[in-house]
């Protein structure tokens, strides 16, 4: 099924996770919110899935976005999910605010959709089913910024809001985001089914996940879920190569905030290094800094293992499990230097390139240097031949110097390749910097939504120039260390 004509609403739906069957969630309207506005459309995106401008600004998409109607033929429904939560074992959790419309097939294939905070669910628990207009613009903004930085990412249509309250540490406004993915099944679905003996359940999850997102699996000999295992295993290692290498801090990496296809998923108190500081704890509410920066790799890995002891009653034996995850340990950093290495403009990574690399983070991490400005500047000392831009962000300059010297030394040997103007299109000059996030927050609070436009439009092209907003690509102000985010939402 596909949608009827690129002018038209989405009127045609599949609803394939529906049918696997009752177990798997419940059927659920969206609850309606009083009196919705927009705040944000992602044009571009709505383009890209098949959805006209025009319908994009009828009070038929107003509706259909905000859970206030929900569209003919589709079949919302509430997933349930289970989890480890800051390595704990949580229990019961679930699509507790979040809707699953159902499935678009679009020119980017089919996409499943969903409407983050559309009311409650028979998996909200103690919440309210609904999201804050704060942290709904930081996941609308940080969704589409990582697109643009090449990272596996769900994706964000559009927000709705509306002056209903809600109560967080102080009242805020509702707001809804509508998100969209190939699938939305996290560890924490495959954990739950295992955790409750319902092998049947899970067996027929891990097929269905085979068959539509990873078929290579069925056809490998041996087990297949140990091929799926080990499939997700390597998909999740290029996603932390990227976000190692982008200096991006998720904040929650619980079990059910990880994605079966590696994609980054549920952006709460993330936040893209300031100072490279690897043990940077971006999450206000991570006391003992489980999931600070540099701990990411080590967490996906634990997160894995316990997918691996979901999986195991669909598995001959342990040592199957085990064998699948090991190839994590070399995928990630073989993923992590060529990565490295791209930023610092290298054609080919060889193994003693890593000491350069492991150097630089070292420095880096000494001297607290802004992560993103660092890898423009230099960028630009390669394309321009002027290195002093790069020096004067470290307090000691003979190590800087040491290193530069180094490195001009190694590019040289890949002659006269044009790799500065590369590295300025593998080093972004923008990212969402926390304070960048919070002005926009700030004016869309008092109804003023240009900010939170002109901030996604910018994200769209991370690599230009944009000389009309250059101070957003300056060193953080002193309040941006006073920003604490925390888990709630
Ligand atoms: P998170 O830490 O945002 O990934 O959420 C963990 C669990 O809490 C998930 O099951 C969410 O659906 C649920 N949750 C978070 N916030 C709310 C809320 N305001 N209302 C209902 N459920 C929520
Ligand atoms: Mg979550």
């Amino acid at each position: 099924m596909t949608l009827a004509t690129a002018s038209d609403a989405p009127t045609r739906w599949n609803a394939r996770f529906a049918h696997l069957g009752d177990a798997f969630g419940t059927p659920l309207a969206p609850r309606p919110l009083p009196a919705p506005y927009w705040v944000g459309q992602n044009l571009p995106l709505a383009r890209q899935l098949g959805l006209s401008n025009e319908w994009m600004a009828s009070n038929d998409a107003l509706a259909v976005f905000s859970g206030n109607r929900v569209p003919e033929g589709s079949a919302p429904m509430a997933t349930v999910y289970s989890g480890h939560q800051f390595g704990v074992w949580a229990g019961q959790l679930g699509d507790g605010r979040a809707l699953l419309l159902g499935e678009w097939d679009t020119p980017l294939g089919p996409q499943e959709v969903q409407l983050k905070g559309a009311g409650l669910t028979p998996y909200s628990r103690m919440g309210d089913g609904r999201a804050v207009l704060r942290s709904s613009i930081r996941e609308y903004l940080c969704s589409e910024a990582m697109h643009a930085l090449g990272v596996p990412t769900t994706r964000a249509l559009c927000i709705t809001g509306s002056d209903a309250p809600v109560r967080r540490e102080t009242v805020e406004t509702a707001a809804v985001v509508t998100r969209v993915a190939p699938s939305f099944i996290r560890f924490g679905h495959f954990e739950h089914f295992s955790h409750h003996d319902q092998h049947a359940e899970l067996r027929l999850l891990a097929d269905f996940v085979i068959e539509h997102f990873y078929p290579e699996c069925a056809q490998v000999p041996g087990n297949p879920y140990a091929a799926l295992l080990q499939a997700v295993s390597e998909r999740t290692a290029v996603l932390l190569s990227h976000w190692q290498a982008v200096g991006f801090c998720h904040g929650v990496m619980n079990t059910d905030n990880m994605s079966i296809l590696g994609l980054t998923i549920d952006y709460g108190p993330f936040q893209f290094l300031d100072a490279y500081v690897p043990g940077h704890i971006c999450n206000h509410s991570d006391s003992a800094g489980r999931y600070a920066f540099s701990r990411q790799p080590n967490i996906a890995y634990w997160n894995l293992f316990c997918l691996g002891q979901a999986l195991l009653p669909l598995m001959d034996d342990q040592q199957q499990a085990l064998d699948a995850l090991e190839s994590y340990k070399t995928v990630y950093p073989d993923q992590l230097f060529a990565r490295l290495g791209a930023k610092l403009g290298l054609l080919e990574v060889d193994d003693g390139d890593r000491a350069l690399c492991e150097d630089l983070l070292r420095l880096l991490a000494q001297g607290r240097v802004d992560h993103t400005i660092f890898w423009r500047r230099l960028s630009h000392a390669v394309a321009s031949g002027d290195r002093e831009p790069v020096r004067d962000l470290f307090v000691d300059r003979d190590a800087a110097d040491g290193w530069l010297a180094r490195y001009r030394e190694r590019i040289a040997s890949q002659g006269a390749e044009p790799t500065g103007r590369h590295m300025l299109q593998t080093n972004p000059k923008f990212v969402l910097r926390n304070h960048l996030g919070e002005l926009a927050i700030r004016a869309a609070q008092t109804k003023d939504f240009s900010q939170v436009a002109q901030l996604l439009s910018l994200l769209q092209s991370p690599f230009d120039e944009h000389p009309d907003v250059e101070s957003h690509a300056d060193f953080p102000p002193d309040w941006a260390n006073q920003i604490e985010i925390s888990c709630s939402s």
